[in-house]
């Protein structure tokens, strides 16, 4: 992407994240990929409000410094996704409130509530707590990442991605949006999913009309395995919930280094 355009709708972003109070303080980080190797990313330690478009930190995918700014210390959830997904462009991560009460909660935003949300987002898992900025956090995310444009941090907050920043924009806007509902219908009495019919209907328009490919049905959440809709990658398909008693299953590489670090635990 053109870097003056990418600096441009960064602080323009930083400004919205801010202003709906999707973050505090300096919380949050934003990022574009520029070219193969490139990353225009936030800088540490500033409010996204008060960005300017020259204090923007460049690092390679490795997260090397490419100019004399430092990056977010948060940026290392970024890369790891720009290398799992060559297919996105832009990361948002913030806390905002709502969703953010999901995860201190222990929550996934993945109750089959709203139609529109089954259409363009899919359902949001929750990840294992990491100390941010440490690979605990990447390592909890890399499960999720393929298979999903949105993710909730334990007791942390959200990190949304997409083909440009606005896209990663709107889907933590509908991340929010959705947790903010849900907690409003629980105090009116409770949420009524969608049937499962209702609910293959959906997936099949959102396939149809490309807001969401046939991987996306590997969503690790409840409502696409009971309404039993799958990619047909079967057993390599991540099948994890954090409702009570619910079915857990891992890929074959994932069971096996469960069992190297079992073996290793003396
Ligand atoms: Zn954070």
């Amino acid at each position: 992407m053109d870097e003056l355009q990418a600096r441009r709708v960064i602080i323009e972003i930083g400004k919205l994240l801010y202003e709906r109070g999707y973050v505090v303080s300096s919380d949050g980080n934003l990022s574009v990929r520029l070219d193969e190797n490139r990353i225009l990313a936030t800088p540490t330690q500033v409010s996204k409000g008060r960005m300017s478009e020259d204090g923007l930190a460049i690092a390679d995918l490795d997260g090397k410094p490419l100019n004399d700014k430092k990056a977010s210390s948060e940026l290392a959830m970024h890369l790891l996704i720009y290398r799992m997904r060559p297919d996105v462009n832009a990361v948002c991560h913030a806390h905002p409130p709502h969703g953010t009460a999901f995860s201190v909660a222990g929550l996934a935003i993945d109750a089959p509530i709203l139609s529109e949300v089954i259409l363009t987002l899919g359902c949001v898992p929750l990840t294992d707590y990491g100390t941010p900025s440490t690979s605990e956090l990447t390592d909890s995310m890399k499960p999720f990442v393929e298979h999903h444009n949105a993710l909730l941090m334990a007791n942390h907050g959200a990190v949304a991605y997409g083909a440009d920043l606005w896209q990663a924009f709107d889907r933590l806007e509908t991340l929010e949006h959705t947790a903010k509902i849900a907690i409003l219908s629980r105090a009116l009495g409770g949420a009524n999913n969608l049937p499962n019919d209702a609910i293959e209907k959906l997936i099949n328009i959102r396939e149809k009309a490309g807001y969401l490919n046939a991987s996306a049905r590997c969503q690790s959440c409840g409502y696409l395995h009971e309404a039993k809709i799958s990619c047909g990658i079967g057993d390599n398909s991540a099948n994890r919930t954090n409702a009570a008693g619910a079915k857990i299953s891992f890929t074959r590489e994932e069971l096996i280094e469960l069992l190297a670090q079992a073996a290793n635990i003396k």
